[in-house]
C-alpha cells in the first residue's frame, strides 16, 4: 500500500505514516508494527493494517471506525483489532450495530477493551501497553514494547545442550528485556503517566501539542491539552531519541511554533523534533486536474 497521501517521518528503522491537525483528523499508522494510533478519517491507506489502538473517542480521532471494520470485510480482509478504551466498548458497540441496521451488513470487528495498565499482545514479543492520560473520561495513550529473553551472564559462553539441560532442571538462565519503541500520548495535557519508564524511555514519542501562542494558555486547560510551555518541561526530561508532535491547532502559526521550539528547547532536545502535519495535498501532475 503506497503512503503517498499521508505525512513519512522515519525514525531510526521506524517508518511513521499519518496526518494530524487539533479538531479535524488525527490518524498515525506504523506499518512495521501493524498498529494504527487513532483511525481519524479512516484513509485508505491504513485499511490492510490490523490494529487500531484508540485514544478516545473524539470525532476527529475515532470517525473512520466503522468504516474501517466495514472496508475490511469489503474486502474480505479478515476482522479488525480494536483496542479501545473500556467505557467506550458499548457505545463504539452500538454504533456498529446502528450502522448495521441503516447499511444492512454487521462487519466482524474484534474490540479489546483496556485500561491503565493493561497489555496485550499483538504479535510473538510485541505487546501494546495502554495507560490514562488527562483528557476525557478514561483516555488512553499506548506504548508499543518489544519484549526479548537474553541469557543472563554467566550462562552466555555454555554450550547450547547444556542451557537446554540447565533450563530443563528448572535454572532461570535467561531474563527479560523490555524495549519501548513508541509511544502515542493522544491527546492529553500534562499527568502521571509523564513519569512512566516505558513512556520517558521510549524510542520515539508521538506527543500532542495543541497550542503554542502565549494567548492560548485558557484554551489549552479548557480543552485539556499540552501548551507548549508545559510540553517544553516534560522534554527537557526524557530519553526519547525522536520526538513526532502532533495535534498543532490551526490556529498556530508552524512558523512560530518552530521558532518556539528552537528558542525554549535545548539544542539537543529541539533536534529531536519533528511536527507532524496535515494531510498532503495530490501532488499536482502535468495535464492532468487536480482532485
Ligand atoms: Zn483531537
Ligand atoms: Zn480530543
Amino acid at each position: 500500500m503506497a503512503y503517498s497521501r499521508l505525512n513519512t517521518i522515519t525514525c531510526g528503522n521506524l517508518e511513521i505514516h499519518g496526518y494530524s491537525v487539533a479538531g479535524e483528523e488525527t490518524v498515525i499508522a506504523v506499518p512495521e508494527l501493524n498498529v494504527c494510533f487513532d483511525v481519524g478519517k479512516a484513509p485508505e491507506e491504513i485499511l490492510s493494517i490490523d490494529h487500531v489502538l484508540l485514544s478516545h473517542g473524539h470525532m476527529d480521532h475515532a470517525a473512520g471506525i466503522a468504516y474501517y471494520c466495514s472496508q475490511r470485510d469489503f474486502r474480505e480482509m479478515a476482522p479488525g483489532t480494536v483496542l479501545l478504551p473500556a467505557r467506550l466498548l458499548s457505545e463504539v458497540q452500538a454504533l456498529l450495530a446502528c450502522w448495521a441496521r441503516i447499511d444492512g451488513t454487521h462487519p466482524p470487528a474484534n474490540f479489546v477493551p483496556m485500561e491503565h495498565g493493561d497489555e496485550y499482545e499483538l504479535r510473538r514479543n510485541l505487546f501494546a501497553f495502554a495507560f490514562s492520560t488527562n483528557h476525557t473520561a478514561g483516555s488512553l495513550g499506548f506504548t508499543i514494547i518489544e519484549r526479548r529473553q537474553k541469557l543472563k551472564p554467566g550462562f552466555l559462553d555454555l554450550p547450547g545442550p547444556e542451557i537446554a539441560r540447565l533450563r530443563k532442571a528448572g535454572e532461570s538462565v535467561t531474563y527479560t528485556i523490555n524495549m519501548p519503541l513508541i509511544t502515542y500520548l493522544g491527546d492529553t495535557m500534562g499527568g502521571d503517566f509523564e513519569q512512566l519508564a516505558c513512556v520517558r524511555q521510549s524510542q520515539v514519542l508521538i506527543a500532542e501539542c495543541t497550542f503554542f501562542d502565549q494567548d492560548h494558555h485558557d484554551r489549552a486547560r479548557a480543552g485539556r491539552h499540552y501548551h507548549f510551555d508545559q510540553l517544553a518541561e516534560v522534554l527537557a526530561g526524557m530519553e526519547n531519541e525522536h520526538v513526532i508532535l502532533t495535534h498543532l491547532s490551526r490556529r498556530t502559526e508552524l512558523k512560530l511554533a518552530r521558532q518556539l521550539v528552537r528558542e525554549k528547547l535545548s539544542p539537543e532536545t529541539a533536534a529531536k523534533i519533528t511536527f507532524l502535519m496535515a494531510r498532503q495535498k495530490p501532488a499536482h501532475k502535468k495535464g492532468a486536474e487536480d482532485e
